[in-house]
């Protein structure tokens, strides 16, 4: 029996495979979804505490950001679907001359791109923050477009809007091979058969380079865990998602980020101090004493919160750290959107948006030269950049 045919077909049905695809439709490409799980966003999507902003320091992820901070705003009125769209902003509080002088060296970059970002000094950000530690505290930057998004309600609505337009999606079916023809990528094998494609793209998340393995590539994602948590809702009282840059008196951790989602939720995340390699997801005893210590020095009534889960999931992380996107210039038919990093989930709809522009028309819908700043063909290992997150 022949192959079934289709314009594109998409690796991975997660925080960037699941826009992808309904923005391939979108375009009026007949587009199918494979993943090897039994469900979308199953993958790190779901491990995602939801934060999305514009306000970073690099060009391309504000282009793209902001163009996600678009598509989940508008997502409701388009659809008719809540995905837990929260306009709280963002804060980075500053408790000490470090911090500040940072978070202040960013705003020249991110006002130049008309970022909508300022500093507050303490008594306002008292405002924004209720409730905040006055103990050393010198302002901070705040970003009152920036939000929070639920990932498995996004998950959920983006495929069903995409099978909505006409996608298919098969859940259960690791692809396991490329068809190539010489240097073309032509389709994907999965246990169950052969799929063809004029395009196959790569939104494996953590798995991303075994799929560019498959096409004779070595492109470097690694996976690195971070942990997060989710407390029993509260009464809303917090806006923005708060990061607080400070390392931890503790020793081990980096930051330490946290905010209320649309339902009072608090949820939480920080970045250890030493990357921890590798694919293993099992909660350590230390997160939650960290996390609780670190919750309560910034906002102390904090302390009474009632926790009722906890996971670790896994970054997918590249030398620069900064995602790798567009098509590889050395094989033909192939489409990278992997190596997302600790940013996955607000990077997806603009990457989504701009790799179907890519595939459908040959363009990005962002300015060219800033979408290729992430291009697979630069050099990953110039530049190492600190991500904020
Ligand atoms: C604790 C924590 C907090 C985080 N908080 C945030 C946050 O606030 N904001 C943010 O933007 N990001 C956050 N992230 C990062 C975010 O979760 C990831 O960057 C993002 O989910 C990666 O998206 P992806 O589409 O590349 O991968 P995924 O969402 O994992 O999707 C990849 C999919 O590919 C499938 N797959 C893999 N191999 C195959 C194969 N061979 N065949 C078929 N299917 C395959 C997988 O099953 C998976 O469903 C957080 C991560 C963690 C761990």
């Amino acid at each position: 029996m022949a192959a079934a045919q289709f314009d594109a077909i998409v690796i991975g049905a997660g925080s960037v495979g699941n826009p992808t695809a309904y923005f391939l439709e979108k375009e009026g490409l007949r587009t199918l979804v494979l993943d090897e799980l039994s469900a979308s966003g199953q993958g790190q999507n779901k491990a995602a505490i939801g934060g999305v902003r514009a306000t970073h320091s690099d060009p391309a992820k504000i282009t793209l950001c902001r163009q996600s901070i678009e598509v989940f705003s508008q997502w409701k009125d388009e659809t008719g679907t809540d995905i837990g769209w929260k306009k709280g902003g963002y804060c980075f509080p500053a408790f000490t001359e470090k911090v500040e002088s940072t978070v202040k060296g960013l705003l020249p970059v991110q006002k130049k791109y008309r970022l909508n970002i300022d500093w507050l000094e303490a008594d306002e950000l008292r405002k924004v923050v209720p409730g905040i530690n006055e103990n050393g505290l010198r302002g901070g930057t705040f970003s009152p477009d920036d939000g929070q998004v639920s990932p498995l309600q996004a998950a959920e609505s983006f495929t069903n809007e995409a099978v909505r337009l006409g996608a298919q999606y098969r859940y259960r079916e690791p692809v396991t091979s490329l068809v190539m023809h010489g240097n073309s990528v032509v389709g994907v094998r999965t246990p169950v058969g052969e799929y063809r494609a004029t395009t196959v793209v790569n939104t494996s998340g953590v798995r991303a380079s075994e799929i560019c393995k498959m096409a004779g590539l070595n492109v470097p994602i690694l996976p690195d865990s971070h942990e997060g948590g989710i407390s029993a809702p509260v009464e809303q009282f917090l806006g923005p998602l708060i990061v607080d840059l400070r390392p931890g008196p503790e020793g081990k951790t980096i930051n330490f980020y946290f905010g209320q989602d649309a339902n009072g939720q608090i949820i939480f995340c920080y970045t250890p101090i030493a990357p921890i390699s590798g694919t293993n997801r099992n909660s350590t005893y230390e997160f939650m004493p960290i996390v609780a210590a670190r919750l309560v020095e910034v906002i102390p009534r904090l302390k009474n919160l009632m926790i009722r889960r906890v996971w670790r999931g896994l970054y997918p992380m590249t030398p620069d750290g900064s995602p790798i996107l567009g098509k590889h210039p050395n094989v033909e038919g192939f489409v990278l959107g992997v190596g997302m990093c600790g940013q996955g989930f607000m990077l997806g709809p603009g990457v989504g948006k701009n790799l179907a522009s890519l595939v459908a028309h040959g363009t990005t819908a962002i300015d060219r030269d800033v979408f290729d700043l992430l291009s697979p063909a630069r050099d990953l290992y110039q530049g190492k950049k600190e991500a904020l997150k």
